[in-house]
């Protein structure tokens, strides 16, 4: 089937290869990356994500449902999968049947699984002080009756920063307490005789900002993809990472819109002279945020082509006026390179008033999904 007809992503190989290879050398010689391919790999694609990352020698993954470990199995993806969320016991046997490890969000949720019957690969999630998952760090004694339950086979412990993007002093400081508190539930752990688990806390911003740290795994998302949270963030690790997704549509009319004329949807849009616009075969349904109605533009043939009026459900509409030679059926970028010019997924983000991770877990399924 022809992949690029309507509204397509682009994935780029290399660029997410470059990637891997750049946080490998960052990364302390026994760290192993456990991409987290949750949400579609972040729009990308997770079966052709993690599938790439397999023939690279990626065997640890983390998703956020069961789900989502369930299509990387079916896509070939053998090694570990760990599922990030909650997992309802009404899913338990889809667990066992699929070997997904399970995060024991605490302490009351273990006892669960133990009574469910079956047996589980788990990792234990410590609540370090972002008070989402995980059982708090200083309940040491609830921590080690997770690692008594005999259908509880623990592979691991993790905990979650959330303030490691952050370079403010508190910031740092809180990171730096969290990190403390973690490191304090694994040397415990180790006193009271138990090994063997591995361990594992940052995510890409923790990876990029406090990289001297050396544990098992390291949690990397949206870095990995060749982009930062936000427009503008600052990171303290040297990586030159390259965006590896592409979002391009197509033009579907040209046409002249007449001086005093509205277009679109309330005719949000009015002109005060002649213009030429087109339409494109791409709309919030496929994940372009409506906030970006007469906000932002797409480039076309190297040109910067301004989003004009509403953003529909299955299309949108932009000024075509800059960009002489377009015809219908030419292509339209919405994130990505043309000619001189970058969109890249920060600068969507900050149209919209979000940041570059929402924009792209909510690309659609619409999309075609095509590696190059
Ligand atoms: C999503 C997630 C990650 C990856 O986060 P990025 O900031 O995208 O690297 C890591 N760990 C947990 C627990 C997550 O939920």
């Amino acid at each position: 089937m022809y992949q690029k007809g309507r509204a397509w992503i682009e994935l780029n190989r290399g660029h997410l290869m470059d990637n891997i290879r750049q946080f490998r050398m960052l990364l302390p010689a026994d760290c192993a990356l456990m991409p987290a391919v949750k949400a579609n790999a972040y729009g990308h694609g997770a079966p052709l994500i993690a599938g790439a990352l397999q023939e690279q020698g990626v065997h640890s993954f983390c998703v956020a449902s069961v789900a989502e470990g369930i299509e990387l199995r079916q896509a070939g993806i053998w090694g570990e999968i760990l599922v990030l969320g909650y997992t309802h016991p009404g899913q338990f046997s889809d667990l066992a049947y699929y070997s997904l490890t399970q995060t024991v969000v605490d302490l009351e949720y273990a006892r669960k699984m133990q009574e469910d019957g079956h047996r589980f690969t788990v990792h234990i999630g410590i609540d370090t002080g972002m008070h989402r998952l995980g059982e708090r760090w200083d309940n040491l004694e609830g921590i080690l009756e997770i690692f008594r339950f005999p259908n509880l086979k623990v592979t691991g412990i993790y905990s979650h920063l959330c303030a490691s993007d952050g370079i403010t002093q508190w910031e740092r400081t809180y990171t730096l307490e969290q990190i403390r508190h973690f490191e304090s539930v694994v040397e415990e752990l180790h006193r009271k005789g138990i090994f063997g688990f591995k361990c594992h806390l940052q995510g890409s911003y923790g990876i990029l900002n406090y990289s001297e740290l050396c544990f098992d795994y390291a949690r990397a998302g949206i870095a990995l993809y060749g982009i930062l949270s936000g427009k503008g963030d600052k990171v303290d690790a040297p990586l030159q990472l390259h965006p590896v997704l592409s979002l391009k549509a197509r033009v579907e009319t040209v046409k002249t819109l007449y001086r005093g004329e509205g277009a679109g949807y309330g005719l949000a849009y009015r002109t005060g002279e002649n213009r030429k616009i087109g339409a494109l075969s791409i709309g919030y349904a496929d994940g372009i945020p409506r906030s970006l109605s007469n906000c932002g533009y797409v480039l076309c043939h190297g040109r910067k082509a301004p989003v004009i009026g509403r953003i529909c459900m299955d299309q949108m509409l932009v000024d075509l006026t800059d960009v002489p030679q377009v015809r219908a059926g030419d292509e339209a970028i919405l994130i990505g390179r043309s000619g001189d010019l970058e969109i890249r997924a920060e600068d969507l983000a900050s149209w919209a008033g979000t940041i570059s991770n929402e924009i792209l877990s909510r690309l659609g399924s619409r999309l075609e999904r095509v590696m190059e």
